[in-house]
């Protein structure tokens, strides 16, 4: 489809900031801030550039702002204690203060109860906050703050000239299955701006490109992450308190398989359960959304759960490269920030400091900007150089070959993490390599041998639907939903790959690490031809395809803005 130009509306705004959460949301609330500030000076003092009518504007894909965010959560306060010092009394969404912590290594059936909490997974201070909640709370701070906010707008496209990032534009609307208008047809629109902010998320689409288009990731580690499943829960008066924390290792994912599960207290009786599993797994039958749902059939989970109710179901993926796998996130017209610019720290599993201080900084970077008209990469790297100089660029330095220790397994990755944090980062002090994570999977003979694995083998449990469910129940209650007619948002390179060589080699794994069933196989009864079939409806937005996918034969891209979960306590 093609469209005629001049239907295409141009906006111009000063900043936009792509992306509706955290990162991008903290940015664009401290940037109007400082502009604020700034003028106030400037009057007071009776010299200086004011900044009149500067506009900023935020896009977001999902129908509200934190419909789309989803995390564990803890969080520490340190970088909203910046942007909103009073933030208790202005509201702020939080759980609570963390107060109990436990850790436990499960096996099968038992569990052994760590005698210390590890220090990185020492939360006092920090607080159990619902990231959709707290993200749709930030979304009406920075709303009231002069900052314009579009909702249902999916931002598909970058727009260049030459090697500057001029903004980007939005997708289409009312474009049928086969490509064709419908009568609510609208095109996108171009927003052109001064400076971009990139915060799309992890394996954001716009970001990825950018990545590519600009070689922004020369000489860095590949990109690494973890998918995590989660379910709320309301579970019986007293049974979790708020405040209370548990972490695991082992059981369910074997000693090869990176990741870990959790368990949160929240208010009004309910509880965060989750199950983290890297995306550098080996085994072709992993299915992350299967073995969350054997974490909650542990006792020790089981327990917390009993006579409980689910409320919502959600999965996201998480960058875990760390520091090696930044990539350079300023360049001319444009900064990275938040979980695209892969600032996580995988040691304490923690993202929200680092998404809210990263758009804090670019915001700053951006003011000087803003103030000598001057938008080249030379003057956006100090957004660069101000981050590694900040506590978030020294906690990435200090753990930065965590993620990489573990690819040996669990025991060595404990013993190696567990020296570079006692030592203060002084071994494994040299860049450790990574691959890609999709590049781990082996083949199904090179784990089964040639007989095909039975249900046993791979681990396979029946859902009662009652503590544990079927990936189409989970997915209701994500309240995911898009509209039906219009092109699947997945695109297959080329299908004939899925029928041949992923058959035969990995037994098409997107039917199982895909943790909404999208991926499903048809096979005609009378010839016995499989036909891929999308249910893209159930996309859940997390990127496992994009990311696993064996030959790289997935790509997710946006859907029509609006479309996807509709995450309010997740
Ligand atoms: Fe995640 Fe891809 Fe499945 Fe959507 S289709 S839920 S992005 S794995």
């Amino acid at each position: 489809m093609t469209i005629v130009e001049e239907e295409r509306e141009i906006i111009e705004v000063d900043v936009l900031f792509v992306g509706g959460g955290i990162a991008c949301l903290g940015g664009a609330l401290h940037l109007s801030n400082l502009i604020r500030k700034h003028n106030e000076r400037v009057e007071k003092q009776g010299k200086g550039k004011r900044l009149d009518e500067i506009t900023i504007a935020l896009l977001e894909k999902g129908t509200d702002i934190g419909s789309h965010s989803i995390s564990g959560a803890i969080m520490d306060p340190i970088a909203l204690k910046e942007l909103v010092p009073d933030f208790l009394e202005k509201g702020a969404p939080v759980e609570s203060e963390v107060t109990k912590e436990e850790v436990y290594l499960l096996t099968k059936k038992g569990r052994v109860k760590s005698p210390i909490i590890p220090p990185p997974l020492n939360n006092h201070g920090n607080y159990i906050v619902s990231l959709s909640r707290l993200t749709n709370w930030l979304g009406r701070l920075a709303g009231g703050n002069e900052v314009d906010i579009f909702p249902c707008f999916a931002a598909t496209e970058v727009l260049y000239e030459g090697n500057r990032v001029i903004g980007v534009r939005t997708g289409e609307k009312g474009i049928d299955p086969d490509g064709n208008r419908k009568a609510n047809f609208e095109p996108g629109i171009d927003l052109h701006a001064k400076v971009t902010v990139f915060g799309d998320g992890s394996r954001g689409n716009l970001t990825n490109g950018l990545i590519k288009k600009l070689k922004l990731d020369k000489g860095k580690n590949p990109q690494t992450y973890v998918v995590g499943a989660k379910e709320v829960w309301e579970i019986p008066e007293g049974r979790f308190k708020p405040g209370d924390v548990i972490h695991t290792m082992g059981y369910p994912l074997k000693s090869n398989t990176y990741g870990g599960g959790f368990i949160y207290g929240m208010k009004d009786n309910l509880v965060s359960v989750g199950l983290l599993t890297g995306l550098d797994w080996e085994d072709p039958y992993l299915d992350p959304h299967l073995e969350f749902q054997k974490f909650k059939l542990h006792p020790l989970v089981a327990d917390i759960l009993r006579d409980g109710k689910l409320l919502q179901y959600g999965a996201k993926t998480v960058p875990v490269g760390g520091y090696f796998s930044v990539p350079k996130i300023a360049f001319d017209g444009g900064v990275i920030v938040g979980d695209s610019a892969s600032l996580f720290i995988s040691q304490k599993i923690k993202g929200i400091h680092l998404a809210m201080k990263s758009g804090i900084l670019a915001a700053e970077t951006i003011l000087e900007a803003l103030l000598k008209d001057d938008f080249s990469a030379a003057r956006l790297e100090n957004y660069q150089t101000s981050l590694y100089k900040s506590y978030i660029g020294k906690e990435l330095y200090k753990v930065r070959n965590f993620h990489q220790a573990f690819q040996g397994g669990l025991w060595i990755g404990l013993i190696k993490a567990g020296l570079q944090y006692i030592l203060g980062g002084r071994i494994l002090k040299g860049r450790l390599n990574t691959e890609s994570d999709f590049v781990h999977q082996k083949k199904v003979t090179d784990l089964y041998g040639t007989d095909l694995p039975t249900d046993e083998q791979k681990g396979i449990i029946k859902f009662d639907g009652k503590r544990t469910f079927d990936k189409a129940s989970d997915v209701y209650y994500s309240g995911t939903i898009h509209e039906e007619q219009q092109p699947a948002h997945l695109k297959i390179a080329d299908l004939n790959i899925c029928y041949t060589k992923c058959k035969e080699e990995h037994q098409n794994p997107c039917l199982r690490f895909c943790p909404a069933n999208v991926y499903e196989m048809e096979i005609d009864e009378q010839t016995g031809k499989p036909t891929m079939k999308l249910n893209f409806s159930n996309c859940l937005h997390c990127k496992t395809c994009d990311i696993k996918d064996p030959y790289e034969n997935i790509t997710w891209i946006p859907p029509e803005g609006g479309g996807g979960p509709k995450y309010t306590i997740m």
